[in-house]
């Protein structure tokens, strides 16, 4: 095969997987997006229940490509979690974060974190590190992670998020019912609040079982002493629901996409009539 790399080159790829070729692209153009200046973040209010103010908005990733135009988060972050590229990639979106917390007036950040970057070494370490460069009190950053990223390794993960916690970050844990955790097993990690996962809000209106769910989520977050966001809230009849059943944030396009810097410096201002 060395004799002839080339063409078994060329014929390795023909037959490769378009899949896999796909994968390759992405993480070429990933690992150059930085310089290129193809990444920016979006931000989407989180509303609180009481006084529908903004309380906090959630960075979101994206990625305008050059050359095939814009990339889903949903497609490029699962690629970047398999390897080294997911840190560089959140500490830029944490650079990033941090830095528009200066023009608002009191509202926290909430930063996604995947499994692979919460479980890196030192990650505590790292994250006071970049919070104090940025003269960032830790109270005014949400660390969003998923079940997923804390039940593999439980102990472990209950430890970090000790330590975060003390040191005054607040922790939500995200898309939460989508995953296998046992109800039972939160009380071990040091929480504030609960995201309940957008399926659940879609099918409120049209299934008794997911609006038995939002309510035992609700009633599960409560009776811990947790806050709970209902995330991709699209209507109004959801927002009514939601708020008689007790959740305590809401967050989804009723009330603002997630929106470029400029955009949400004013809605940073807004309150919230219905
Ligand atoms: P997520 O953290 O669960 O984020 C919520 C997703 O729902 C976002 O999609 C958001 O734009 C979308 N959304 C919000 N409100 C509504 C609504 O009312 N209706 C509908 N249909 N959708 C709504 P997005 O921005 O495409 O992000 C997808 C996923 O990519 C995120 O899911 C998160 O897992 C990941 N992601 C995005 N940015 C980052 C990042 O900076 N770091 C990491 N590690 N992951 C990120
Ligand atoms: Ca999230
Ligand atoms: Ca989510
Ligand atoms: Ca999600």
């Amino acid at each position: 095969a060395k004799r002839d790399g080339r063409g078994v080159a060329r014929l390795f790829d023909e037959g490769m997987d378009e899949n896999i070729r796909l994968r390759r692209a992405i993480e070429g153009g990933l690992s150059l997006a930085i310089e290129k200046g193809e990444l920016s973040l979006v931000y989407q209010p989180i509303i609180a229940r009481e006084g529908l103010e903004v309380v906090g908005f959630e960075a979101l990733l994206r990625w305008n490509t050059e050359d095939h135009g814009p990339i889903s988060p949903a497609v490029f972050i699962p690629i970047a979690e398999e390897s080294n590229l997911i840190h560089e990639l959140g500490d830029w979106v944490l650079d990033q974060s941090l830095a528009v917390l200066q023009g608002w007036p009191g509202q926290y950040i909430s930063v996604n974190f995947s499994p692979r970057q919460f479980r890196r070494h030192n990650f505590v370490g790292r994250i006071m590190e970049s919070v104090q460069r940025a003269g960032i009190e830790p109270n005014r950053v949400q660390i969003e992670i998923t079940e997923t990223a804390i039940f593999d390794d439980a102990d472990r993960a209950a430890d970090t998020l000790y330590k975060l916690r003390q040191m005054g970050f607040r922790i939500a844990l995200d898309d939460f019912g989508t995953g296998y955790s046992s109800l039972y097993n939160i009380r071990k990690f040091a929480l504030d609040c609960l995201k309940i996962d957008r399926s659940f809000i879609d099918g409120m209106g049209r299934e008794r079982e997911s609006a038995a769910i939002v309510q035992s989520i609700v009633h599960l977050g409560r009776s811990l002493g947790l806050g709970v966001i209902a995330e991709g809230v699209e209507t109004e009849a959801q927002v009514q629901a939601l708020r008689v059943a007790g959740c305590s944030h809401l967050q989804g396009y009723y009330f603002s996409r997630p929106v470029a810097l400029e955009i949400a410096n004013e809605i940073a201002e807004r309150r919230y009539l219905i």
